[in-house]
């Protein structure tokens, strides 16, 4: 089903004519080589270092791992008003719109509390309440993600957590500190806690709790295999978002859509890295064919091409061919990309029917680079297939909820006999005692 071409092209996977009875879509659209479980005993090792050594742990990774010695792993307070001083105005009023859209969307995501009455004197309250402190983790080692500190923390902030920890990779061209303008959208959102700490040492940190910096109740965020392994490791001592990988999008198309724009989107993931996947489905021999032609075009005229070549002529990327849209839909769902653009004739209606994507990017003027930065939107979502059961960063991954139950005397009693008969049927009497001794002495009705 596979046909390859050149080494810098993007390989074809022809599925027009499967038996859609029995086709494994999931194994037949390849993905990146990205293979949690066989990194796991190296990021074990470097969780384990840094439980047991503590502060000399972090700064022997960071000159490893790197290259740059750091003395002190929390950046002052000072660095971050500086830095905010000197951020550039035009990327200033860049972030200050990304936030007001993100805040715009994430004040409307949350979620009041739910009571319900089962009765007189009866009341359960199912109470949101926002997580304590959390460890946000923003890239660097690749490209310096300041877009990434929007998308940890504002929907945290929206929530109400009280104390926020934020790390990203210490730069060895700024002294092993934080990328300046991290630290300027730091300063503009009023995070004073930064760390110059990267990958799978600064999701240790934060689980354990390390030098400086206090243990975290949650950690969210995007990284390389480093950084999700250790999240894997360390799920359950902290709580996690989702696995956020290496970036993916698949674009659903039809003769509607314009190659340039197809291609254009195809290339703005794959310039993350290298093992970026950028995958074209489309019923359109013809779509595909002009595609390819942009494809050429563009990549040769952008700035990271061997990244991007490496990326689009990668196993992990690919145009495939369907029989009709509706065999396209069961493609997209099985693959659940993190970014799922559609690009057809009534693209909302198509997107209507899509279950599994980390985000859905509807019509012609929705590319996911507007989604990395000023959609309004998250750009912190689960990939690997991962959005078949979890969701991108938002308000209520900072939020946890709690039933409150609240019965009165009166209402305990008029539920008392289920309660000791159910105990009694799982041969735990000792629950029915515990509510039976509540009635001991009322008078009998
Ligand atoms: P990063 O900041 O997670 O990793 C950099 C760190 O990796 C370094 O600080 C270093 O300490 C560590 N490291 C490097 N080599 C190592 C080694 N051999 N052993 C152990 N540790 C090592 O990430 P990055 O490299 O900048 O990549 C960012 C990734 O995040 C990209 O793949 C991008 O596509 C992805 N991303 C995903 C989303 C999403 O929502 N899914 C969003 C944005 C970015």
């Amino acid at each position: 089903m596979i046909s390859t071409g050149s080494i810098q092209r993007i390989q074809r996977i022809d599925l027009r004519g499967a038996d859609r009875a029995t086709v494994d879509y999931r194994a037949a659209v390849p993905r990146a080589d990205f293979d949690v479980e066989a990194a796991v005993p190296a990021v074990h090792a470097i969780c384990e270092d840094v439980r047991t050594r503590g502060l000399e742990a972090i700064r022997e990774l960071s000159e490893r791992f790197d290259g740059v010695a750091v003395d002190d792993i929390r950046v002052a307070p000072e660095a971050l008003r500086s830095a905010l001083e000197r951020l550039d105005p035009d990327i200033r009023a860049g972030l200050e719109e990304s936030i007001r859209r993100l805040r715009a969307t994430c004040a409307n995501e949350l979620e009041r509390d739910a009571v319900t009455d089962l009765g007189p004197g009866a009341r359960v309250t199912h109470r949101k309440v926002p997580v304590g402190r959390v460890g946000l983790y923003v890239p660097g080692g690749l490209a310096p993600l300041v877009s990434s500190v929007l998308m940890n923390v504002v929907p945290a902030q929206t929530a109400g957590v009280e104390s926020i920890a934020l790390a990203s990779p210490p730069q060895k061209e700024f002294g092993g500190s934080v990328h300046p303008t991290i630290l300027a959208a730091c300063a503009l959102l009023g995070v004073d806690e930064v760390y110059a700490v990267g990958g799978a040492q600064a999701i240790a940190m934060f689980a354990y709790g390390t030098g400086p910096c206090a243990k975290v109740d949650l950690v969210t965020g995007p990284g390389n295999i480093y950084t999700v392994t250790a999240k894997r490791i360390l799920k359950g001592l902290v709580g996690i978002d989702s696995e956020a990988g290496p970036t993916e999008i698949a674009v659903l198309a039809d003769d509607s859509a314009d190659p340039a724009y197809v291609a254009a989107d195809l290339i703005s993931q794959a310039e993350h890295d290298p093992l970026a996947a950028s995958v074209l489905v489309t019923p359109s021999e013809a779509l595909a064919a002009a595609v390819e032609t942009a494809l050429e075009e563009q990549v040769a005229a952008t700035k990271h091409v061997e990244r991007i070549r490496t990326s689009l002529s990668g196993p992990q990327s690919g145009i495939v061919l369907v029989d009709d849209l509706e065999q396209g839909l069961e493609v997209v769902n099985a693959y659940a990309a993190e970014h799922l653009e559609i690009q057809t004739e009534d693209a909302a209606g198509w997107a209507a029917r899509v279950r599994n994507a980390g985000a859905i990017f509807v019509g012609p003027y929705a590319p996911v680079s507007l989604g990395d930065y000023c959609a309004g939107s998250n750009h912190v979502l689960p990939t690997g297939g991962c959005a078949c059961h979890s969701s991108g960063l938002s308000v209520r991954a900072f939020t946890k909820s709690v039933h409150v139950v609240d019965y009165s005397r009166e209402a305990l009693a008029a539920v008392a006999g289920h309660v000791v008969t159910l105990a009694e049927a799982e041969d735990l009497p000792g629950h029915g005692a515990a509510v039976k001794v509540r009635s001991a002495g009322e008078p009998a009705e």
